[in-house]
């Protein structure tokens, strides 16, 4: 019976342990796997299962899906159909390079963790391991100052090679003991003790000496519910977020012809650039406008303008010139064929909204405004296709 199932938690005793045999205690149509004994870390206390392979005596791999614990009985989740049975023996194979990630993350997080706890008296109350990020909530706010302290610290106590030991103690010893809980554990207290750093209930493998963690990074932190959210990368992980980020910054100093240390000083000057060319654009936009108005043909009522690039105010102040010249509908159109256009059509007396209807069989359009005037954007629709609405409204 299920119930009088139980597994003995081997990685407990030797969290470097990636094979062991184990019996079958039970196996299910669904591919429910309880062993006698096993090394996979079930999912728990924030971080995810270990992965890996059960292997049959038969020689066949079965894939670890999924490790969840229930009371004192493991249960992994293999691909179906699986051919296990009671009392069969079983090679369990865990994938390392997965398994050593999670254990320099969880270590990682127990000094940062504990810092924080002695430094400031803010506790983790959310720790989230995933296969891609590592979080931490902290009840109280942490400033920019504060976490480089503690980034630094954390970092000291990697390069320490400090053991990183742990204790099953006694209740009576228990209540000696100063220690931070984050509510993950059952059964028997287990502590993780780092000498001098953090002492923490925690049920999940941890590396022998914290040198192993090999660099402790901070990436983020933003404001959470009152408290500080951080996100950190430990050992391999932390590697990788320098591997990418450095090779993002050279590659794109190289494309800016600079090199990294001068990339933001570059940026900037190209910001400034497009600042002053926007500027230009816009004082030779305004003499293209007056140059256009001063030209109008004098045998047409409606009148329609079409340029590239035009900023909505001087759509609106063309448009405002345009009716006090003309009696009839009045559009200046931004944009063009490929991207759409944003317009905005003013008619003296009438109703500009009858423009937006005749333009509305031809193209996407969004938009609306009053009787005197509407804004908006068409797509999908051509220059001469909206020339030709033009040509359609009857002459005043
Ligand atoms: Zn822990």
């Amino acid at each position: 019976m299920e119930s009088m199932e139980k597994t003995e938690k081997i990685y407990y005793e030797d969290a470097y342990l990636q094979e062991f045999t184990a019996t079958v205690l039970s196996a299910d149509a669904d591919g429910r796997v309880v062993l006698d004994r096993t090394a996979f870390f079930p999912e728990s206390g924030g971080q995810t299962c270990d992965r890996g392979v059960l292997v049959t005596e038969g020689g066949e791999l079965l894939t670890v899906k999924d490790v969840q614990i229930t009371g004192e009985v493991i249960l992994h989740l293999v691909e179906t159909p699986c051919p296990l049975h009671a009392g069969d023996r079983v090679t369990g194979r865990i994938d390392w390079a997965h398994r050593f990630d999670n254990m320099q993350n969880h270590s990682g997080e127990h000094i940062f963790s504990g810092l924080v706890h002695s430094l400031h008296g803010y506790n983790n109350v959310g720790f989230h391991l995933s296969e891609t990020e590592m979080t931490m909530d902290f009840d109280g706010v942490l400033t920019e100052a504060d976490l480089k302290e503690i980034e630094g610290k954390a970092n000291e106590a990697v390069w320490k090679n400090v053991p990183v030991l742990q204790r099953f103690p006694g209740a009576e010893e228990l209540e000696t003991i100063s220690y931070r809980s984050k509510k993950e554990v059952e059964g028997a207290l287990r502590l993780i003790v780092i000498p001098d750093i953090d002492i923490c209930a925690c049920c999940a493998p941890h590396v022998r000496h914290t040198g192993e963690i090999g660099v402790i990074k901070l990436l983020s932190a933003q404001n959470y519910k009152g408290g500080t959210r951080v996100s950190v990368a430990c050992g391999s992980r932390a590697l990788a977020v320098f591997a990418e980020e450095h090779a993002f910054v050279t590659e794109t100093a190289l494309h800016f012809s600079t090199s990294a240390d001068q990339l933001s000083g570059r940026i900037a000057g190209l910001e400034e650039e497009i600042f002053r060319l926007k500027g230009t654009v816009l004082s030779l936009n305004d003499r293209l406008i007056e140059e256009r108005l001063a030209h109008l043909p004098g045998d047409r009522e409606h009148i329609c303008i079409l340029e590239a690039d035009l900023s909505a105010e001087q759509m609106r102040h063309t448009v405002n010139a345009l009716m006090e010249k003309k009696g009839g509908y009045c559009g200046v159109f931004a944009g063009s064929e490929e991207t759409g256009y944003r317009f905005v059509i003013g008619i003296r007396e009438g109703d500009a909204r009858i423009a937006i209807e005749n333009l509305r069989p031809h193209g996407q359009v969004k938009g609306g405004g009053n009787a005197q005037m509407v804004q908006g954007s068409v797509t999908g629709v051509s220059e001469k296709t909206i020339r030709e609405v033009w040509d359609s409204f009857t002459s005043i």
